[in-house]
């Protein structure tokens, strides 16, 4: 098997390899044009963040059909946008061609998953504060 050294980090690896196995640095193809990169992990946390109820990290991330069923459904209520939000944050989100991100952030992506819960923990609060103030009159007042 024809071999090529990894220009990052000098390993050894397939001439046809995309990917160093050491490094896990992705390798520029024989004819020297650049790889298709993944997307990139903080470009598509903001754009889940910002704009996912319009569907704006799938359609940057290359998963245009779910992007447009997205934007249709505003993110699914929110719920699935939200859902591909977690997915990011833990790194289980694939791009259009079924990819990781190869520059997650364990750090950003946990931050910003307690940030997310907050908003979250105050509509459940104030959800529950309703039911009391239905549920047994006189109770939240
Ligand atoms: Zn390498």
């Amino acid at each position: 098997m024809a071999m090529k050294k990894c220009p990052n980090c000098g390993a050894e690896i397939p001439e046809e390899a995309t990917r160093c196995y050491n490094c896990k640095e992705w390798i520029q193809n024989i004819n020297n044009t650049p790889v298709d990169n993944p997307p990139e992990f903080l470009a598509t946390l903001l754009f889940a963040w910002f704009l996912g109820c319009f569907g704006v990290h799938r359609f940057y991330t290359g998963n245009i059909p779910i992007g447009v069923a997205q934007l249709l459904t505003l993110g699914g209520c929110g719920i699935w946008s939200y859902i591909d939000l977690i997915l990011i944050c833990f790194n289980k989100f694939k791009d259009g061609k079924g990819r990781y991100f190869k520059d997650y952030s364990p750090n950003i992506g946990i931050t910003v998953f307690v940030i997310s819960l907050i908003p979250i923990g105050l509509i459940l609060l104030l959800v529950f504060c309703i039911f009391l103030a239905v549920i047994i009159p006189g109770a939240a007042s």
